[in-house]
């Protein structure tokens, strides 16, 4: 649009001149010479009020054009508040955090915008789907409550709310998005499905969009579907330096088993994510690498990525069967939930398959005996598992107001009985940054049991999980308390929240 204003105007100013000059000549009679007679010819020709008139309609279109131009440039401009995240931010370890300040500012923003009397619903909406683009957020999700509507955005896996939009607007809310996916207005009682195109810096994205009837109205989910996104990297997610080496070296491994643990919201997708990024930056591209999901939460490029589709049979059970006929190097499997899934699993990993998974499992020595419920041989699993993880998220302090504190005596107890060093501890003030809570993001930390011949005989003999982890331990793996207890004297987060997400 913008060029094109630019055309228009250039052949307005031309033909005003042109126009302005044979009417100069027609009217002044000047001296004769060369420059005279062109002029008179000019004069002479039928083309004169053709020119003349052409003048006048450029003019015309340049002056609209320029005017809507104009107009959207300046939405746009409301609309791009935001600070930046810092141009490395997906490397950086404080990623957590610098996502949740956007997140309280994007907030802000919507807030003031949305409480005014005739809020405007295309910028909120404009403004909403930026801040999502730019968190990295899978899903934006638009819950309507009796209180209010929650907004909320699903980063990396946590799902994060952005603010709550007034009661009374929310069904103009939800009718901007069915404009935008072209679905009808009035359709308020049956669930429906569309979707809609959205520009963004990185790229175009697809915005899938899918509407569900509740008792205080439409609840709405978005998800971002975005090609070339950049994959969470290892070295953001918080493990120590000597444990991320070796998991990097287990990712290395041609065939086996790597299975991570941990309840819903954990973070552990994300973790496989990042997993899968290193082999592709490690072993080139070359490596063919299949996934098989539900839901698919990053659109990678080079990967083969399979949807679960359990209404036209496609399980975990069944994907996995037919990507193994694909014979991929690396597979990951979104979740090992059925016996099926489970046995499939173990084949590949001892049939020349690196094969990725989660699994819902207490601590990383629970995952043997979880598998072996499930109807898995143990000789097998002690063959083919190369390693479990245990994962769990906790809320980070705010690194700029957080201050030392000292024990609490159940505290010093629980720590004495874990066989952990006391020390100093950081609890949370509050501030600006992080709107008075004292916290601002999450903080991952890891067990990471590796399978050793101990390890080995230990699941073979089908000995309990308490066992596994005590070999482990003795073996050196740092368990998840105890990890969990080093990043809060870090000051990353608190020991109450450690305590709180360990459980037990
Ligand atoms: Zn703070």
């Amino acid at each position: 649009m913008n060029r094109l204003a630019r055309v228009l105007w250039a052949l307005a100013a031309l033909a005003l001149v042109v126009g302005l000059g044979s009417w100069l000549y027609r009217n002044a009679s000047l001296g004769a010479g060369p420059a005279v007679t062109l002029g008179r010819l000019y004069l002479q020709s039928a083309l004169t009020p053709l020119l003349v008139g052409s003048a006048a309609l450029a003019l015309v279109f340049g002056l609209a054009s320029g005017a809507v131009a104009a107009l959207p440039r300046r939405r746009a401009r409301s609309a791009l508040k935001l600070p930046a995240l810092p141009p490395l931010a997906a490397e950086t370890p404080e990623l957590a955090i610098a996502v949740r300040e956007l997140l309280l500012v994007l907030g802000r923003q919507l807030r003031g915008m949305s409480v005014r009397a005739e809020p405007d619903i295309i910028a909120i909406m404009d403004l909403l789907m930026d801040g999502a683009i730019r968190v990295g957020a899978s899903d934006v999700h638009i819950h309507p409550l009796e209180a209010g509507t929650r907004v909320a955005f699903r980063v990396h896996g946590v799902l994060e709310q952005v603010f709550i939009f007034p009661r009374e607007h929310h069904s103009r809310l939800i009718n901007r998005v069915k404009v935008l996916s072209r679905l009808p207005l009035y359709q308020l009682e049956k669930p429906q499905d569309g979707h809609f195109p959205l520009a963004t810096q990185e790229g175009p994205a697809d915005i899938r969009v899918s509407l569900l009837p509740t008792n205080h109205g439409e609840a709405l989910a978005l998800r971002i579907a975005r090609t070339g996104v950049r994959l969470p990297q290892l070295t953001t997610l918080g493990f120590p330096e000597g444990l991320r080496e070796r998991y990097q070296q287990l990712l290395g491994l041609p065939q086996g088993l790597i299975l991570v643990a941990g309840a819903t919201g954990s973070g552990k997708t994300t973790s496989l994510y990042a997993s899968l990024g290193h082999i592709q930056q490690s072993r080139g591209e070359l490596t063919r690498i299949a996934t098989i999901e539900d839901p698919i939460e990053f659109d990678v490029p080079l990967f083969a990525q399979t949807q679960v589709n359990a209404e036209q049979g496609l399980t975990f059970a069944h994907g996995l069967r037919a990507v193994l006929r694909q014979d991929p190097n690396v597979i990951m499997v979104g979740e090992i939930r059925d016996s099926e899934t489970a046995r499939t699993a173990i084949q590949a990993g001892l049939s020349g398959h690196l094969l990725l998974s989660t699994i819902h499992a207490n601590s990383a020595s629970g995952v043997f005996n979880r598998l072996i419920e499930m109807g898995v041989e143990p000789f097998l699993l002690a063959s083919a598992t190369a390693a479990t993880l245990s994962q769990r998220l906790a809320r980070g302090l705010c690194p700029h107001c957080r201050t030392e504190m000292p024990l609490t005596p159940e505290e010093a107890v629980r720590l004495d009985s874990a066989g952990i060093a006391r020390g100093t501890f950081y609890g949370p003030v509050g501030c600006e940054r992080c709107e008075g809570s004292g916290y601002l993001g999450r903080v991952a930390f890891y067990e990471m049991l590796v399978v050793t011949p101990a390890i080995r005989d230990a699941v073979n003999a089908k000995v309990p999980s308490a066992r596994i982890q005590e070999i482990a331990a003795s073996e050196g793996m740092v368990p998840l308390l105890a990890a969990g207890v080093e990043r809060a004297r870090a000051g990353a987060t608190t020991l109450r929240e450690v305590f709180r997400v360990v459980g037990g």
